[in-house]
């Protein structure tokens, strides 16, 4: 049995012909931006986040980067303000704060549950501080009460990264991005992404933003870029959309199953999250590169998210010398078995068989 971490070719045969069907609408249509599909989706996944807004745009770092610029553009924020983010997030989260001129300050996730430690928040505010931004980081509901309380003492605006946790309940915050990048949740055959958002000021201008800052034709209010999503691809995150309760269904199935059944103690198991969306999963080893080897050769795919965090990475060198040491821990004992919706039973079995034989 050979199992890829992940095989989009797999995952689209599942419902190839109603994609076939759907691209071909459009080009019979032969509009391809800006068009009936992507108002349609932005309609239909407004309604799925249970926000008033959805604007589509062409990636999950424009829709991190374009939520702050709006925020900004609408004086809710200042260039130098600090915005608090989990240490061990994806960069791309990381990149959307510097590139508006805001300045990250990481805070340690929990170890059990990889998500920003509500309890370090704290020490981490200062005069500066003007949002925080959550990450779904996994799959796993990073909001808790205690954090939608210290916005509200604290008057901070709260954002989240949901480029990982499609259909997870939202938090009640200052908008959301989202990522449609092929491999996520809900993903697109390309780059695409989106904000949601319940504030009508900051959609119109994420919109604007968008569309080169313009809100009239040929009248620019901003500088803005172009970010869209294209009609095919909104055609595609449409039919994928009616899946993906299911699809995630699925996943919790599978990470139920992982959590039960993989019993090999030189292992630590992600906590069983009934909520969670497992857009990956997650298990720690002191011996990762052996264990991800010894998978290889049983023709297992892993993957490590991430090898280096971002205080680590050459473009962030002025935080080379900081030190977070359970995001480091997380970042060299991190493992993600195989898991999405095209699984089969066996394949999960084979899995948990190999795993519990190591060693
Ligand atoms: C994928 C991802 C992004 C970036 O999304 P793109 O569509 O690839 O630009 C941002 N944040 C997190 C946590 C991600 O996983």
């Amino acid at each position: 049995m050979t199992i890829q971490y992940l095989s989009l070719k797999d995952i689209t045969a599942l419902h190839f012909e109603e994609y076939q069907q759907a691209i071909a609408k459009v080009m019979a249509r032969g509009w391809y931006l800006q068009g009936e599909e992507t108002k349609a989706f932005e309609n239909e996944y407004a309604d799925y986040c249970h926000a008033r807004h959805c604007i589509g745009v062409a990636n999950g770092l424009d829709a991190l980067t374009l939520m702050l610029r709006a925020s900004m553009e609408l004086g809710y924020m200042h260039e130098g303000d600090e915005v608090i983010v989990p240490a061990n997030t994806y960069i791309a989260t990381i990149l959307a704060i510097t590139e508006n001129h805001l300045t990250p300050v990481l805070v340690e996730p929990d170890i059990n549950t990889f998500q920003i430690d509500a309890s370090k928040i704290e020490e981490a505010l200062t005069q500066r501080t003007r949002a925080i931004m959550l990450v779904n980081l996994y799959g796993y509901q990073s909001y808790s009460q205690h954090i939608g309380e210290l916005c509200r003492e604290r008057e901070l605006l709260l954002f989240v990264d949901n480029a990982q946790g499609h259909g997870l309940p939202l938090p009640e915050c200052t908008a959301v991005a989202h990522s449609f990048y092929p491999g996520k949740n809900l993903g697109a055959f390309g780059d695409a992404g989106a904000v949601t958002t319940n504030d009508d000021a900051l959609a119109e201008t994420v919109r604007t933003l968008a569309n080169y800052g313009s809100s009239r034709k040929y009248v620019f209010d901003y500088q803005g870029r172009n970010s869209r999503i294209d009609e095919t691809n909104a055609a595609i995150l449409r039919i994928k959309l009616q899946y993906l309760d299911n699809d995630n269904k699925r996943r919790r199935e599978i990470a139920k199953r992982y959590c039960n059944e993989i019993t090999n103690t030189a292992i630590t198991l992600p906590r069983y999250d009934h909520e969670a969306v497992y857009h990956i999963f997650p298990i720690l080893t002191s011996q990762r590169d052996q264990l991800q080897e010894y998978l290889k050769e049983n023709n297992i795919g892993t993957v490590i998210h991430y090898p280096i965090p971002p205080h680590k990475q050459k473009a962030y060198k002025e935080w080379n010398n900081l030190e977070f040491p359970i995001t480091e821990r997380i970042h060299a004992c991190e493992l993600s078995l195989p898991l999405n919706q095209a699984m089969t039973n066996e394949e999960v079995a084979y899995v948990i068989n190999v795993i519990n034989n190591w060693r």
